[in-house]
């Protein structure tokens, strides 16, 4: 591989004006969050120092073992927890993490909103909508989406920022961005989590405000 990940970062960035411009959208109106799941730091470093600040992690554990030393030498950095998160790791998730996508079970909401005041932070939640039904994968199904969110407010206590989905591999995704904006939409949501490497240009079409990209930057994992 001779491109590094500085290269896929500007490979990226062109990408996403090129879609913003095409969408007549403003470029800060999408939040590129650089999927670093996997990578050291020693991958990490040139991206944060070509002014990249919003990482994305699938794993609490992982993300506590390397990204310590990173924030402290790079302190306006934000992470985002991408990936499913466990009811008795939502306190370190809520320490570490800025925002966190996979708010998907009453469980999870429950634990979320016992540590989120105590920890004196703003961490954005986004609920993941299963728009593919897809019985392997998380999140909410979309004729339930509606009930949770309200749930999530009403009964939790909790600010939802916005909605996540993942496709399913083997589908054209853009169905399933329009689905999860048109619930978005109905519930006065204003932030869409969705397109990753193979689709963020697309997502950003059907309005996502953040995108998730790995390995159109980082390279194959
Ligand atoms: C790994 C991952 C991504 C990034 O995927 P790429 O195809 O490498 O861009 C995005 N979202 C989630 C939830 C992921 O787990």
């Amino acid at each position: 591989m001779s491109a590094g990940p500085v290269q896929g970062l500007a490979a990226v960035e062109q990408e996403i004006a090129r879609a913003c411009q095409e969408a007549r959208r403003d470029r800060d109106s999408v939040t590129l969050i650089a999927v670093s799941k996997t990578f050291e730091a020693d991958a990490i470093l040139p991206v944060l120092a070509a002014g990249q600040r919003v990482f994305g992690e699938n794993r609490v554990q992982e993300a506590k073992a390397k990204w310590p030393p990173l924030l402290e030498s790079h302190p306006d950095t934000a992470l985002h927890l991408i990936g499913p998160l466990q009811s008795n790791k939502a306190k370190e998730a809520v320490a570490l993490f800025d925002a966190i996508h996979s708010v998907d079970r009453e469980s999870l909401c429950e634990a979320l909103a016992k540590v989120l005041p105590a920890s004196g932070r703003a961490v954005e939640l986004f609920v993941q909508i299963n728009t593919g039904e897809e019985p392997q994968k998380a999140g909410i199904a979309p004729q339930d989406a509606d009930a949770f969110i309200a749930a999530c407010r009403d009964r939790f206590g909790l600010t939802i920022a916005g909605l996540m989905c993942i496709p399913p591999v083997d589908e054209a995704p853009a169905p399933h961005f329009a689905l999860t904006a048109k619930i978005a939409k109905r519930n006065g949501l204003a932030k869409l989590s969705m397109g990753m490497s193979s689709d963020f240009a697309t997502a950003i079409a059907f309005g996502a405000t953040h995108v998730r990209v790995g390995s159109a930057i980082f390279g194959h994992r």
